[in-house]
């Protein structure tokens, strides 16, 4: 198979609205909606780093796509189509078709169109960019977090990085324990709608994909505050709750690949139900840091941070 029987066969997708031109020209024309903003983001996937080989194509192809879409939840926007480069050692038709369909229902499920991209021979690499919408001034930023504001997080926290210590063989889990951390690991799902409903409501938003300790940290820089954080308010999923307390501290603090939503409201704030938990997990202040503490409002030692591709 050619690469462009490749593309036709896999990845072109029937027209739909809001797209002129879609796969098969040089450019995607797409028609912008008045009054708002262009929010676009692109995540890299390298096996290896961001990916096991023991991965199944199908949730590769979910997952590649829903980190990006995390980044468009994060900033409250929405998703108006991605673009797809594909780097690949060979052509292998059953990975395709299960990659193509993992990545396709979950484009579909938000109504997302594939409208372009780059097909090429290489070493396994998933490149895609996203592209979405918000009202002029409306996107949810990193920098509005301001002393007083209550800090929050979607779902739960923890169990992506608890899957990945037990294929590092550090955490040895029961087989339906170990399924359900897996499918955190493997199959996140993208916050959209909560990201959406929390436009002029979050004062500050991000998605945690390193690690709370850093996603957050992101936020008090960029707002040039400080945070309170409650460890023993943070929600984790009974299977992270029945480790040694020092798995579900890394875990909860350290651990990336939860694509929760963590964001900040003023005290008060009515926050609508998307069908989605919602934790109250600590308390923005003035004063600079990051401070961990237990239910009693002890100071939390963990020597803990956040995943960082080029630390030394
Ligand atoms: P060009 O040579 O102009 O860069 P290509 O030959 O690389 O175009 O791609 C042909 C068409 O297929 C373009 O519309 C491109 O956006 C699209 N395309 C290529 N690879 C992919 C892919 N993996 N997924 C979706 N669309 C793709
Ligand atoms: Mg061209």
């Amino acid at each position: 198979m050619g690469e462009f029987d490749l593309i036709r066969r896999f990845f072109q997708r029937p027209a739909s609205a809001g797209v002129d031109v879609g796969v098969g020209d040089d450019c995607a024309v797409l028609v912008p909606t008045p009054g708002a903003r262009w929010l676009v983001s692109s995540d890299m996937l390298v096996e290896g780093r961001h990916f096991l080989s023991t991965v199944a194509p199908e949730r590769l192809g979910h997952k590649a796509l829903a980190v990006n879409l995390s980044d468009l939840a994060a900033c409250g926007a929405t998703p108006r189509g991605f673009t797809l480069a594909l780097a690949l050692p060979r052509v292998d038709e059953a990975w395709l078709a299960g990659f193509s369909r993992g990545l396709l229902a979950l484009a579909d499920a938000h109504g997302v169109p594939l409208v372009g991209g780059d097909t090429t021979q290489g070493p396994l690499n998933i490149c895609i960019a996203v592209f979405g919408e918000a009202p002029a001034g409306q996107a949810l930023l990193r920098s509005g977090a301001r002393a007083g504001d209550e800090i929050w997080v979607s779902g739960r926290l923890g169990d992506a990085r608890l899957a990945l210590e037990v294929f590092r063989g550090t955490v040895v889990l029961d087989g339906a324990g170990f399924e359900t951390v897996r499918a955190a690991m493997e199959c996140p799902t993208p916050r959209l709608a909560l990201g959406q409903v929390l436009r002029g409501i979050a004062s500050a938003a991000i998605d945690v994909s390193d690690g709370l300790l850093g996603d957050l940290g992101h936020i008090l820089a960029a707002s040039r505050v400080g945070a309170r954080l409650d460890l023993d308010a943070l929600p984790r999923s009974a299977v992270l709750a029945a480790q040694p307390a020092a798995v579900q501290q890394e875990c909860l603090l350290a651990g990336g690949d939860d694509y929760e939503l963590v964001f900040t409201a003023p005290p008060g704030a009515r926050l609508p139900d998307v069908g989605v938990a919602l934790t109250r997990i600590g308390r923005i202040e003035a004063e600079p840091g990051l401070r961990v503490v237990d239910a009693a409002g002890a100071p939390v030692e963990h020597g803990l941070r956040s995943f960082d591709h080029f630390a030394s």
